[in-house]
């Protein structure tokens, strides 16, 4: 698990992101401006979707 990536569109780090959703379906949400990445099974999964998406992004 990691917290210290950061917000591809607003450049929030550390709390700003934070795992959202119920067990089994978790997401990286971003409390600055509402970015939501990839639904996974678990929280690591999510951070890793999320540095996918933050790739991609460029
Ligand atoms: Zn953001």
């Amino acid at each position: 698990m990691s917290n210290n990536e950061s917000c591809p569109f607003c450049r929030a780090k550390g709390a700003m992101l934070t795992p959202t959703g119920t067990p089994g379906t978790r997401a990286i949400y971003c409390i600055s401006c509402g970015a939501q990445g990839p639904t996974e099974r678990t929280t690591a999964l999510a951070w890793a979707s999320w540095n996918e998406r933050k790739e991609a992004d460029g």
